[in-house]
């Protein structure tokens, strides 16, 4: 057998991405390390000692590849729902549905004014190409009303980062931008307008949350799939890869999914241009805060976004509305479940119990819980995940123009979600058609289109 060997790096979906390709092939030589004792990544899910079941965040599976959709239907066949999503903001303790600049009409009228001012005024300037960074594009594209009220509070939340200190070079579909015409005749003519974006359905696994895609994906290859193994150093020119337990491989292509950064830090001798690179790399980290609760909500909605400071949490999804099997026994007549998703900064600590009860009073507030559901609280769960926004800042194409090209004269194929480091290319099916196309190109030389496009 004269075979390139293939090492691959994280069991999330990019390395089972990769994978799976591989798989598919026939191809014989490689192998698959992951550090934690489960597959799925990001795109894992649990399930704690009363029977609910949590993402880490709110996953949903939305395409734009057939060949990750054939897997997915491969994977669950009929085993999965397909919801319609209906989502809102709390702002203030008012409702408003999503996209907040689309449904203005919600708020009171001194904001409606100042939101569509500002709007009149940014589609007559027509300068939100110009802006150079994410605030000034905020500002040129929304104006100054939506931004105050909404856009300027809700994306501090989840980036942590001042926005002016990031790009907007990531955002193509990602934000949904404004029609000034529309936006005024849903005002006037009392319109709701709720359709924006690639996500309005979507599907979801019926058993074992999100996980349960990549815990099948797995199941195809288990021979080939080593867990409990974290990549320490990477010897690019010796082309071997050791591991924290002491043992190590060799290989002639590596594809690794851990974080740029780190990785970068494991190249034995790694020059300090690549080192001053990573070191541009920026990122926050996530508490996933899940309620389970005894008693029924029944609820078409899907996801709720909070920009009001008094909320720790960017998000709240009614994660018992995805799958009955997210709760108990799928007693959805007995039992729901409420899980939220806090960005923190690296270097910041919470006492997530703490958190905990911010959001419970939060949500009381909100009216998406009251007072009597405090005693009906049946579990608490919480989980912190280190790397969960990889953030555009100003810096970051230059890190990248200096990394990844050098990575790659070594054989190094970084992709993934925080491999590439690219939120915009940053979601499941974008991961893992990173996965099979970085197997493409080091085996036939195949263009690598999503790693390459946006
Ligand atoms: C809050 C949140 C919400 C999201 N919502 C959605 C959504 O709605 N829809 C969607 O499509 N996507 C969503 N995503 C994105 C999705 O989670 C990612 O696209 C996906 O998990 C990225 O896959 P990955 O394999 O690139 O990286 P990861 O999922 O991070 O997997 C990398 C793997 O590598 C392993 N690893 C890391 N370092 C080492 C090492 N040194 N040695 C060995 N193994 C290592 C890790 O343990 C991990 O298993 C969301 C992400 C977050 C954080």
């Amino acid at each position: 057998m004269n075979q390139k060997r293939i090492v691959v790096i994280g069991g999330g979906p990019t390395g089972l991405g990769a994978a799976y390709r591989l798989h598919e092939l026939g191809y014989e030589n490689w192998v698959l390390y992951e550090k934690s004792d489960y597959v799925g990544g990001h795109a894992c899910s649990h399930t704690d000692n009363y029977g609910f079941v949590w993402d880490e965040g709110g996953h949903v599976i939305f395409s734009h590849y057939p060949y990750f959709d054939k897997i997915v239907d491969e994977m669950l066949g009929k085993e999965e729902n397909q919801l319609v999503r209906e989502s809102w903001i709390v702002r203030e303790d008012l409702w408003i549905p999503y996209p907040f600049q689309n449904n203005l009409r919600y708020l009171p009228k001194l904001v409606q004014v100042s939101c569509l001012l500002g709007a009149a005024q940014a589609a007559a300037n027509g300068k939100f190409q110009d802006s150079s960074n994410f605030r000034d594009w905020i500002l040129a594209t929304f104006g100054e009303g939506i931004a105050e009220a909404f856009m300027f509070p809700y994306n501090f939340k989840v980036w942590t980062t001042p926005l002016e200190l990031m790009s907007k070079s990531w955002i193509a579909e990602r934000v949904s931008v404004v029609d000034f015409k529309r936006l005024l005749e849903n005002v006037l003519y009392e319109r709701d307008d709720i359709c924006w974006g690639p996500n309005n359905k979507f599907r979801f696994p019926l058993y074992g949350g999100t996980g349960e895609i990549y815990r099948r994906m797995a199941q195809r290859f288990p021979d080939k799939i080593r867990i409990g193994k974290e990549l320490v150093v990477v010897d690019a020119a010796a082309r071997t890869v050791s591991f924290s337990d002491g043992s190590g491989d060799t290989y002639d292509v590596l594809i690794s999914s851990a974080p740029l950064d780190l990785l970068v830090g494991m190249l034995k001798s790694a020059e300090n241009r690549l080192q001053d690179a990573a070191a541009d790399l920026q990122h926050n980290n996530l508490l996933v805060l899940g309620l389970g609760l005894e008693k029924k909500i029944d609820t078409g909605k899907c996801w709720i976004y909070f920009a009001d400071q008094d909320m720790p949490c960017y998000r709240a999804t009614y994660f018992s509305h995805y799958s009955p099997f997210n709760v108990p026994n799928g007693d959805t007549e007995r039992y729901s479940s409420l899980m939220c998703e806090m960005s923190f900064r690296v270097g910041e600590s919470l006492d997530p119990s703490r958190v905990l009860d911010q959001v419970i009073a939060a949500l009381i507030r909100a009216k998406m819980l009251d007072e009597a559901d405090r005693s009906r609280i049946v579990s608490r769960y919480h989980r912190t995940v280190a790397y969960s926004y990889p953030i555009p800042t100003l810096g970051r194409d230059r890190a990248l123009a200096t990394l990844q090209p050098a990575l790659l004269e070594k054989a190094i194929y970084s992709r993934g979600r925080f491999g590439a480091w690219r939120y915009e290319i940053g979601n499941m099916d974008h991961s893992v058609m990173m996965g099979v196309e970085a197997v493409g190109h080091a085996l036939s030389g195949e263009p690598e289109t999503v790693f390459h496009g946006s």
